[in-house]
């Protein structure tokens, strides 16, 4: 029996991520223990509500809360201004106070959405976080940030907003799709490779328990967004791999998944660390070594001049300066501002 791994997290007002086994029958309880009552609005995707949603929705009940659920398509397109404003109407039209609170049920596509819808509602609702993806786990449903996309590019309408409990159920990664799974997994081993090569080496191994592994992130997550809650400096080292894997998934038109994109980021700017002389060679391998367990992609199937040029163009680049978090050795890495032409030559290195 695994038992649930409690992470504090000290970013806005200090909050608790919970993992394990069984969690969503206790979401109603765990609010309640927090003070939160009154009224739920449960906002979840298509495939995440048919799973699950009776379980939250049970529990928030039983807890006493009057439960309102509004059910979103699945997919990248639902994080839009028109869903957002939807929720707020919904919400409205139901007599939602500040004090009521939004729960996101579902991966990142509804945590995004759901906390910035909460995070606008009357100026702030309360906002609590239940994720049912191993990338929404290790990554969007810790930290506060929260967006919807705009037609001129993704996440560039959001806010820093922190949720008042993370509760991560385990059993819901019994039905996420392999491939889900996998993705989830990149951005876990981007973990390792930015800081910490003792986890590299155990997520080599295979007895190492589910909840563990979710858990080691959280607590890297956790103290880099307490040092740096409003990325300004520090949560840069969360973007490893990142800078690539936006220009392969602008390239691919958003089909290619944002984690196997960012296995082939992290493959590219090791591989130009090493180039460069800046990083021992056992980091590439690892990476490798990992990338190929959990199935993911490793080469880049675009040339050197789209992807520079597709980077340039990413609206967060805008303004001159780049900072990479370049890899210096196993489960090392430092951050490196760049011009466009050394981004250009490190883009060259990294795709030979
Ligand atoms: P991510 O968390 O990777 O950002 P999404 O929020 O888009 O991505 O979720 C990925 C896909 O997985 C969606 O189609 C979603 O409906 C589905 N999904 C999420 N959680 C589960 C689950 N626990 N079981 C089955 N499907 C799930
Ligand atoms: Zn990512």
């Amino acid at each position: 029996m695994t038992v649930t791994k409690r992470i504090e997290v000290n970013a806005g007002k200090p909050y608790s991520v919970k993992i394990g086994k069984g969690l969503l029958d206790k979401t109603g309880e765990e609010a309640k223990a927090l003070g939160l009552d009154g009224k739920a609005l449960i906002i979840s995707d298509d495939n995440v509500a048919a799973l699950y949603i009776e379980k939250v929705s049970a529990s928030l009940k039983e807890a006493g809360f009057e439960v309102f659920s509004f059910v979103i398509p699945h997919g990248e397109g639902s994080k839009s201004a028109e869903n957002l404003i939807a929720i707020l109407e919904f919400a409205a039209e139901n007599s939602f106070s500040r004090t009521d609170t939004f729960f996101a049920l579902g991966g990142g596509v509804v945590g995004d959405l759901c906390g910035f819808a909460a995070s606008v509602y009357m100026r702030g609702a309360n906002f609590v976080q239940l994720p049912t993806t191993l990338l929404a786990a290790v990554d969007s449903s810790v930290g506060g940030k929260t967006a919807i996309d705009l037609q001129a590019g993704k996440n560039l309408a959001g806010a820093f907003y922190q949720p008042k409990f993370v509760l991560c159920d385990t059993d819901t990664f019994d039905t996420l799709p392999d491939e889900e799974f996998s993705n989830g997994m990149a951005e876990v081993i981007k973990y390792g490779m930015f800081c910490d090569g003792e986890f590299l080496d155990i997520l080599t191994e295979n007895n190492t328990d589910i909840e563990s592994i979710i858990a080691r992130c959280v607590q890297i997550k956790a103290k880099v967004v307490e040092a740096d809650e409003f990325d300004k400096g520090e949560r840069m080292f969360l973007n490893f791999g990142h800078t690539v894997a936006h220009a392969v998934e602008n390239l691919s038109s958003y089909t290619t998944p944002h984690g196997s994109a960012v296995a082939i980021g992290m493959a590219v700017i090791t591989k130009a660390a090493i180039a460069m002389g800046k990083c021992e060679n056992e980091a590439l391998e690892i990476l490798i070594e990992l990338l190929k367990k959990y199935k993911l992609p490793f080469e880049c199937p675009y040339g050197v001049d789209e992807v520079f040029e597709v980077t340039l163009k990413d609206k967060k680049n805008a303004h001159g300066k780049i900072t990479l978090v370049i890899p210096t050795g196993k489960g090392e890495s430092v951050l490196q501002k760049c011009d466009y032409n050394e981004l250009k030559e490190i883009i060259t290195l990294g795709l030979k």
